[in-house]
């Protein structure tokens, strides 16, 4: 018994000197809105956070519906990091309801271009909701609504990366260099996908860059690289296209020199199958837009979520009926 107690006491103090001394002190805790930012802040912060995405692997953060549990997690997180540009609008009320008070950073801020913008306006996410109802598809009146897609173009997330770095660094100032140098380091990472990517679509004719796939996710990505995605959904998933607008896209994909068709990991693959069978055009593959695939598949982080993406492009682009 006494011995016992001793020894309770002894590793109390031990504990205890450690965290004092810095080196070991307890990670700080994350909680990000979705899996692809979730595996940017476990780049930035390494050893250092416990990360925990509201969002996981191959699920559509659109249409999510967060749970009692998602709530508990955020009370307990020490920094909140979402993407803004509209892309997580059920965020605030699942922060709201959690009681958190820490920070809560947005990942995309400060970002150069956002797309499908208005002027003077980056952080309406109510205006912009209302947007997106009922005008999911082209040739909708008005404004088109803020395209949150962002991080489909590398040199984005080298904004993203500081940002998380500076906001790790505000809640745990003592591994500030830490943080400031993984971040360097994972955006010289950022710069060479960044050239690999132009150097793979840069192959193909440009006659042979027109793509389909299921909602509007690649925006970023089609303007960085010179690739065309048309798509039967708009920048959400969250309504369904009309057949009037599955009727005109397969038109399109006849009348244009549509090479490839691809799935996408998050959403039904029902209504691009049925488009691929009228148009007759092949299915491609499966890109990740919107979430990364689980640790056993193909883009379990950003980056090799990238290669894939483009992998699977390049080929069925290239590849002669
Ligand atoms: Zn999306």
């Amino acid at each position: 018994m006494t011995m016992k107690k001793l020894f309770g006491a002894a590793t109390l103090a031990m504990a205890g000197g450690l965290a004092s001394g810095g080196a070991h002190a307890a990670p700080v805790s994350v909680v990000t809105s979705f899996s692809i930012l979730g595996d940017l802040v476990s780049q930035v912060g390494g050893d250092h956070v416990t990360v925990h995405a509201l969002v996981g692997a191959d699920q559509d953060a659109h249409v999510f519906q967060p749970r009692p549990s998602d709530a508990a997690q955020v009370s307990r997180a020490q920094l909140v990091v979402v993407n803004g540009l509209g892309f997580e609008g059920w965020m605030t009320r699942l922060v709201e309801s959690s009681n958190y008070r820490g920070p809560v950073r947005v990942a995309s801020e400060g970002m150069a271009h956002p797309l499908g913008m208005k002027d003077g306006d980056p952080d309406h996410d109510h205006d912009h909701d209302h947007g997106q109802e009922g005008s999911a598809g082209k040739g909708s009146e008005g404004a088109a609504p803020t395209d949150p897609h962002a991080w489909q173009n590398p040199l984005n997330v080298v904004s993203y990366v500081r940002n998380i770095a500076q906001a790790l660094t505000e809640v745990d100032p003592d591994n500030a260099g830490d943080y400031r140098q993984r971040a360097e380091a994972y955006v010289l990472r950022l710069q060479e996908l960044d050239q690999w990517v132009a150097q793979q679509m840069e192959a193909v004719p440009e006659g042979r860059r027109t793509v389909i796939t299921s909602h509007e996710a690649m925006g970023y990505f089609g303007e960085r690289y010179g690739v065309r995605f048309l798509a039967p959904q708009g920048v959400s998933t969250s309504s369904e296209p009309g057949a009037r607008e599955v009727a005109r896209l397969v038109r399109q994909v006849r009348d244009e020199n549509v090479t490839a068709l691809f799935l996408e990991s998050i959403t039904n693959a029902a209504l691009l199958q049925q488009i691929a069978a009228e148009a007759r055009v092949t299915v491609g593959g499966r890109l990740y837009s919107d979430a990364l695939s689980g640790p056993q598949g193909p883009a379990p982080d950003y980056l090799s979520m990238m290669r894939h993406n483009v992998t699977n492009l390049k080929a069925a682009m290239q590849a002669v009926e």
